[in-house]
């Protein structure tokens, strides 16, 4: 009596179906074949719609990176009888790849056992792109927040955790820990003889100098603050130490950096503060900071353009 209803609700609901964009699909649980899938689907991967027979071609068409995970993952929910969704790569028949998100509705006999499964396909290569884009985004603000802007050194944040860690290293291991800090000297009258944009270029250029000064791969050079770098020395005794103040002294020496405004030179010179610890427990790396930035201050009183040696 209500076939010629039931075959109008059926209609419509095929055309409802198949005008989404997401791609419905009903897979028999005992036979493991599709018993529909959207004619969509052609659309979205290029495999035509009587393609898709069995779950084997569901599974080969799955990235094989995931497919293992995937397929074991949907059969063991699939089994619970839970609803489940899942992320994958689908191959398209062009070689390529879509993402697509599965929502999965697991059909129950009366005794619980899994009779059918009931599926929408979304195509989420647009989420997934923008996903990548903010991960690479968060990498890059990561990056930058440890980076000077200007010179594009690691800044002072860097600084503080790198000898935070060398610091221990050091300690466990009862290693010498060498630190040398570095002033530009009558920075004040480069910028006023040649301007604020050019004592920048300065800054970058001194930056990018100083950066090679240290040869290990342990050594680790930072913009401290305004025209003042820092240069971590691990496993570095003070013997060793001095010699690389002064082939920093020597780098800077060498570019010949005119800098008429200098009341010791012609040229854009450099002012050091070295020491070298083995970290006890009495004795905090910012103490230890703090100290050769007065030995520093020693060498800009005795002239300048030198380096300044001790030990605490
Ligand atoms: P001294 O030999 O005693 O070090 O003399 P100085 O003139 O270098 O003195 P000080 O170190 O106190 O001065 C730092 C100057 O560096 C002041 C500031 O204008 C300049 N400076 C700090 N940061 C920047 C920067 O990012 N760009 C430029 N152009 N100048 C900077
Ligand atoms: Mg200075
Ligand atoms: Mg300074």
């Amino acid at each position: 009596m209500n076939t010629q209803s039931d075959e109008n609700d059926s209609t419509i609901y095929k055309t409802l179906l198949e005008s989404t964009k997401a791609i419905p699909w009903k897979i028999d649980w005992a036979s493991k074949q599709f018993a529909y899938i959207g004619p969509q689907i052609e659309q979205l991967l290029g495999w035509s719609q009587d393609s898709w027979k069995t779950v084997e071609d569901w599974a080969t068409r799955i990235h094989e990176d995931e497919r293992e995970r995937i397929v074991n993952f949907c059969v063991e929910r699939s089994l619970q009888g839970q609803d489940h969704e899942a992320d994958y790569r689908a191959l398209t028949r062009d070689g390529s790849y879509v993402w697509i998100r599965d929502v999965v509705h697991v059909v129950r006999t009366p005794t619980g056992e899994p009779e059918a499964l009931i599926g929408f396909m979304f195509d989420i290569s647009e989420r997934k792109k923008t996903e990548q884009q903010l991960l690479e985004l968060q990498k890059q603000l990561e990056e930058y927040s440890y980076k000077d802007g200007l010179t594009e050194v690691a800044n002072r944040r860097m600084f503080d955790m790198v000898l935070e860690k060398e610091w221990l290293e050091a300690k466990r291991h009862q290693q010498p820990l060498s630190l040398i800090m570095i002033d530009i000297d009558f920075f004040k009258q480069y910028n006023d003889v040649y301007g604020h944009l050019q004592g920048d270029e300065v800054l970058k250029r001194v930056a990018r100098t100083l950066n090679s000064a240290g040869l290990r791969t342990k050594d680790f050079f930072a913009r401290f603050g305004g025209e003042e770098f820092a240069l971590i020395l691990p496993e570095t005794n003070a013997a060793s130490a001095i010699k690389i103040a002064e082939r920093c002294r020597n780098l800077i020496f060498k570019e010949q950096i005119p800098h008429v405004g200098s009341k010791i030179s012609q040229i854009l010179t450099i002012s050091l503060g070295v020491s070298t610890t083995v970290p006890v427990s009495n004795l905090e790396p910012k103490a230890f900071v703090e100290f050769v930035d007065s030995l520093l201050y020693q060498a800009k009183n005795a002239g300048r353009n030198r380096i300044q040696q001790g030990s605490k």
